[in-house]
This record gives structure tokens, C-alpha cells and sequence, in this order.
């Protein structure tokens, strides 16, 4: 599995970062706003080959990533959010939404990057794909079958008139 790819802002360039000076209170000084730049959604737990199905379209998408942890299946969208400012501090600070308040800098994504710690992370169409193939032994045949369900259903519908 590849690294997954943060968006950065338009003024993060590279930065020097003596690992020994970093704790929980100065971190944010040396991070590029990673837990800022992506957004989850939960998603029912998938089981049939539609609802995987459903998922493959979804990461077939820019920026749209699949994975898995121990509270069940989640969308990921890897999207800055529109209050950042150029150098990665939060533009909204003291009205900031209520989950960016739960968030602490204890183990956050600057330590852990978030593909890490889940128990599937799929960043690409192509990882999602192969996972479905492997899950499902009738995965490719699945197009198959649904065309000759559509050919019938049209079949019947020519036949009546
Ligand atoms: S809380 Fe963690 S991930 Fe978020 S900006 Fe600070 S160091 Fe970066
Ligand atoms: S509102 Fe502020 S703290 Fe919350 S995600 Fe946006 S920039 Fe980050």
C-alpha cells in the first residue's frame, strides 16, 4: 500500500523538524494542518457485491478513499478545510466547530498517519478493486450478469408491445 497522499495548502513548503524539540504542545508548529485536511463519513457495513460495488464508484472518484476500522466502514475525502489559513492555523479559532475542539494533539496524525491504525485503508480504484475480486469469487462476473438481466427486462418489455 502506497503512503496516503495529504493536499497540502499553498504555502506549505518544506519544513526542518529536530524531532527531539516536538511535544503535544508545539506540534502544531511544525505540522501542515493534516487533521484539517480531510473529512469521514461512516457508512452502513457493506456485504453484498452491490454495496461493495456502490463503494468502488465512490473511490473511483478524487480524493475519495475506503477504509475499515473497529467501528465499521468509513468514507474518506481528502479535503482542506476552507477555514485554514496560509500557514495552518484555524481562521475560526474560538468558534471552531465542536469535533475540532474533541481533537487533541495526543497521538493525532502528525504521529499517526491516518492509513495507519485502521485494519483496511484502500487510497486508489485499482487497491479497491483487486480487495472486491479477492472478497467475492464472482466479482468480474457481476457486469455480466447484470446486462443479461437488463437484456431480459427489455426482452419483456419489446415482447408486450
Ligand atoms: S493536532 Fe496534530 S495533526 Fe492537527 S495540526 Fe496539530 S499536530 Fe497536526
Ligand atoms: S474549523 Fe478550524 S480546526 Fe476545524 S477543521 Fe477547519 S481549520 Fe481545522
Amino acid at each position: 500500500m502506497s503512503p496516503v497522499e495529504y493536499v497540502s495548502g499553498e504555502q506549505n513548503g518544506p519544513q526542518r523538524i529536530d524531532i527531539e524539540n516536538i511535544t503535544n504542545a508545539n506540534k502544531c508548529d511544525f505540522c501542515s494542518a493534516q487533521c484539517c485536511s480531510y473529512i469521514t463519513q461512516q457508512v452502513d457495513t457493506p456485504t453484498t457485491m452491490q454495496e461493495f460495488d456502490v463503494l468502488l464508484w465512490q473511490i473511483a472518484h478524487k480524493n475519495i478513499h475506503v477504509f475499515k476500522d473497529g467501528n465499521g466502514w468509513y468514507l474518506l475525502s481528502m479535503t482542506r478545510c476552507t477555514q485554514l489559513l496560509d500557514d495552518n492555523r484555524c481562521g475560526i479559532y474560538d468558534t471552531r466547530p465542536l469535533i475540532c475542539r474533541e481533537h487533541t494533539t495526543s497521538a493525532c496524525e502528525f504521529d499517526v498517519p491516518i492509513d495507519q491504525g485502521c485494519d483496511m485503508y484502500f487510497q486508489h480504484y485499482a487497491e479497491f478493486d483487486a480487495y472486491c475480486r479477492k472478497r467475492f469469487k464472482t466479482w468480474d462476473k457481476r457486469i455480466e450478469k447484470f446486462e443479461a438481466a437488463r437484456a431480459k427486462e427489455a426482452a419483456k418489455e419489446a415482447y408486450k408491445k
